[in-house]
């Protein structure tokens, strides 16, 4: 029971446009090849190794272009590229912020994120932005980050 006064109705739940519940999503995937090793881990990935990581980005908004796309596959790949350029045949250890952050597959997910998110934020004006990225260091293992 509602104390007298409360400015509740069950009524108002049905003026909650649906609309706001719908999203598209488009993903994209990428590779690349890196080397890596991990500080403070006792196992085998303490010792430099390299991975053909796989890398898949799910943008998410709720308003489509003229075209009728969330946004165009070729855009999606153009805001990755320079991100796996930059990684591609390094050590990552060598690359900032991997000089001091680990470069677990969390961490990479998470990196990926943040550098992604911030161009497709810009390049639309805040209508399209990155739901989750998911990195492969094989065809099993997987980490995903989101906010
Ligand atoms: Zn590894």
């Amino acid at each position: 029971m509602l104390a007298s006064g409360a400015p509740f109705a069950w009524d108002s739940f049905s003026e909650i446009p649906f609309i706001e519940e719908c999203m598209f999503e488009v993903t994209v995937e990428d590779t690349f090849a890196a080397g890596h090793y991990l500080r403070n881990y006792k196992g085998k990935c303490e010792n430099p190794h390299g991975h053909n990581y796989r890398v898949r980005v799910t943008l998410a908004g709720q308003e489509l272009d003229q075209a009728g796309l969330l946004l165009d596959f070729k855009n999606l790949r153009e805001v990755m590229k320079p991100v796996i350029d930059r990684l591609d045949h390094q050590m990552i250890n060598e690359l900032e912020p991997f000089t001091r952050l680990n470069p677990s597959a969390e961490n990479l997910a998470k990196y990926f994120y943040d550098e992604t998110n911030a161009r497709m934020k810009t390049q639309t004006n805040g209508r399209v932005f990155v739901k989750t990225v998911k990195i492969f260091e094989t065809d099993e293992t997987t980490a995903t980050y989101f906010e």
